[in-house]
């Protein structure tokens, strides 16, 4: 039982997920070659008596196995090994190895190849040799195995009907799996693959259909959006709402009437003004009776959603909550009362409960994992609140339709008038005194400026450039007032430092990536983004983002150190485009959905064998998963999933 670990590890517990398990690539090993027909940079299977094994020290310590006409090499090995070559040796035994021939000392030689001692007129396998995803100390040998065992286990019947199957002209299922892990040299495998690929959609089709219906079966309070706090609220709104935050707020609002939970995705470029929406939805809730819950990622953007709240509620005489970290129990009990609360994971902590959540408002989504925001919409059971999951980084169509497709979906399309686009300047490190001009230049009339350092993670390392850049900057641009953020400060003086860079007391902001997420401080507009070439592009679009939020035309400076062909086509995405659609779709190219999705790259949503681009796939399964009967569709989604499905049962 030793190796079940390591195939937990691959996520491999049950049959199917043994049978599902693909190959990523054969080797031949039904032919024998010879050193004559070998092709340079391609594997080819040997076969030869063992004269003699030993271990040689130069250049370094080795295995060198002497068989006729053929050296092997092995510079990691066992003493068992060496054991074993001896001993075939002794017997007149051949060797069959596997592997890339080249020249050596002794002639034709092979280093650490596949290998199998054999006696003359043993026969050759007729099946092609699968090599599958693996994982450290898990021997492919184990692992097929266990997959050809399963393969003869498990009931491969049909889950998909007959009908189906011709109308979409698909491979049986027994024979595409049999067929992949096992091929005669020569076979087609490409109507197999097409089958796989088409169960692997579909079954996330299905399991995103039973999580519509399931949250369809469960109930929610019904939240009818015509009280008196949501029209005095439109009354003294400052400004009119967009066309599509219009267009938003009534999908919102009309989702909230009925008595199902809500699980819609707000999605809308930075600055595009999702919160006004989500105040819209929170509205509704207390109007109705019911409290609503804003969930942030950061503290300083928790902060920054409690003063807009506040700034926009408390006229109409309403308390609003604000939940931190650092509070007492008795503190944070007390403001989990307000009608709305806002705050980070801390209103997930359990010792936080809320009388009656009617609505669960998630702030940058992709932030959270699955769990967590689970969790604030379960802390009710019998009845659940609704949940607003908003999101600044749009989802690409197939993404949409695919890893989305239980939510519903709202998009801002447009941002408020009057809003400048940012202007984007790519500038090597080697003109940072140019860029040092400008960053006095602008904070000279008046306006202020950001200056973000290259870390990605909040690592140990990643502060200590901030803090560097800091001390730098400060004496390069002395007498600018500058201040330091970084996730490591304490909350307080987190929320202080923010507070006066806010407030124009500091000039400049040298910060990490805390400031990715939706701060909004108008008077900035000028962003110097270090190191650009080291971010995601959403990244660089997201930070950029947070200036242009005044009337003032603002810049955002990239500046590069050594660039690769690709860092510069990727900046350049960022510098040609400010659709952030555009940006977004790019970036899935560029890095793959895995790092995308974030929260929802939980492995079982993830698409391991098709491509998220392939729309017609997309779409095909999608159809077939509405005509797929009741029992088969369960048999479906059980085979590949299993029978859990937790994690769409958001
Ligand atoms: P995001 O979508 O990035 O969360 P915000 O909700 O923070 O954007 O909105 C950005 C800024 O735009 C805020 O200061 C907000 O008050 C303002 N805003 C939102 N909607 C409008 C509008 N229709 N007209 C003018 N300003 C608006
Ligand atoms: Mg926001």
């Amino acid at each position: 039982m030793k190796g079940d670990a390591q195939f937990h590890k691959l996520g491999l517990r049950r049959g199917f997920d043994f049978i599902l398990h693909l190959p990523l690539r054969y080797e031949d090993e039904t032919v024998l070659g010879t050193p004559e027909n070998a092709v340079p940079g391609e594997p080819l299977q040997l076969e030869a008596r063992v004269q003699r094994a030993a271990i040689a020290f130069r250049p370094r310590r080795q295995l060198v196995v002497h068989a006729e006409g053929l050296v092997l090499r092995f510079y990691n090995f066992y003493g068992s090994q060496l054991k074993q070559f001896q001993r075939a040796a002794e017997l007149g035994r051949r060797v069959r190895a596997f592997g890339e021939l080249r020249g050596g000392w002794f002639g034709a030689e092979m280093v650490h190849p596949r290998y199998r001692i054999v006696d003359e007129g043993e026969p050759l396998p007729e099946t092609l040799t699968p090599i599958y995803p693996s994982t450290a100390g898990l021997p492919q040998r184990e692992l097929r195995e266990r997959i050809l065992k399963a393969l003869d286990a498990e009931p491969l019947g049909d889950t998909l009907p007959e009908a189906l199957r011709k109308r979409h002209g698909l491979a049986a299922f027994a024979e595409s799996v049999q067929l992949l892990h096992r091929p005669r040299p020569g076979s087609d495998l490409g109507a197999a693959w097409q089958r796989l690929k088409f169960d692997e959609v579909l079954a996330q089709q299905l399991s995103m259909q039973f999580a519509r219906r399931d949250r369809q079966s469960r109930r929610a309070p019904k939240l009818p959006g015509d009280g008196p706090l949501l029209k005095a609220f439109f009354e003294r709104l400052p400004f009119k709402l967009t066309k599509s935050q219009q267009r938003a707020g009534g999908e919102v609002l009309k989702d909230l009437t009925q008595p199902h939970p809500m699980q819609r995705l707000l999605q809308g470029d930075v600055g595009s003004g999702k919160t006004v929406v989500a105040a819209i939805a929170c509205l509704a809730a207390v109007d109705a009776g019911w409290q609503a819950a804003v969930m942030a990622p950061t503290e300083i953007l928790s902060e920054q959603h409690y003063r807009k709240f506040s700034e926009w509620l408390a006229p109409l005489g309403l308390k609003i909550g604000w939940l931190r970290g650092g509070m007492r129990k008795k503190e944070k009990l007390d403001a989990a009362q307000a009608p709305i609360v806002i705050g980070t994971h801390a209103l997930i902590e359990k010792d936080v409960e809320f009388k009656r959540l009617g609505l669960a408002v998630i702030d940058e989504q992709h932030r959270f994992g699955v769990e967590q925001r689970l969790k604030l919409g379960r802390k009710r059971a019998r009845v659940q609140p609704h949940q607003l999951m908003m999101s600044a980084t749009p989802i690409p169509r197939t993404l949409e339709m695919s890893a989305y497709g239980d939510l519903d979906l709202s998009s801002i399309t447009e941002l408020p008038p009057g809003r400048r686009p940012v202007a984007t300047r790519l500038f090597s490190e080697t003109k940072r005194g140019e860029v040092l001009q400008r960053v006095r230049a602008a904070c000279g009339e008046g306006q202020q400026a950001y200056w973000v350092c290259p870390v990605i993670e909040e690592s140990r390392e990643g502060v200590q450039t901030a803090v560097e850049t800091y001390e730098r900057l400060r004496s390069e641009l002395s007498g600018l007032r500058v201040g330091l953020l970084h996730g490591r400060l304490p909350p307080d003086e987190k929320a202080a430092v923010m507070q006066a860079f806010v407030a124009g007391k500091t000039q400049l902001l040298v910060c990490t990536t805390v400031i990715e997420v939706g701060v909004d401080v108008p008077n900035a507009s000028l962003m110097v983004i270090e190191s650009a070439e080291r971010f995601g592009l959403a990244q660089l679009h997201q930070l950029r983002g947070r200036i242009g939020r005044g009337a003032r035309e603002s810049v955002c400076i990239l500046l590069y150190g050594e660039l690769t062909e690709t860092a510069r086509d990727r900046l350049k995405v960022v510098f040609g485009s400010t659709d952030g659609f555009a940006i977004a779709e790019a970036d899935l190219r560029i890095r793959g959905p895995g790092e995308f999705l974030g929260a929802r790259q939980s492995g079982k949503l993830a698409l391991r064998y098709a491509d998220v681009f392939d729309l017609a796939l997309i779409s095909r399964a999608r159809e077939a998963a509405s005509a797929m009967p009741e029992q088969d569709a369960k048999a479906h989604v059980e085979r590949w999933y299993g029978s859990k499905r937790d994690l769409l049962d958001a």
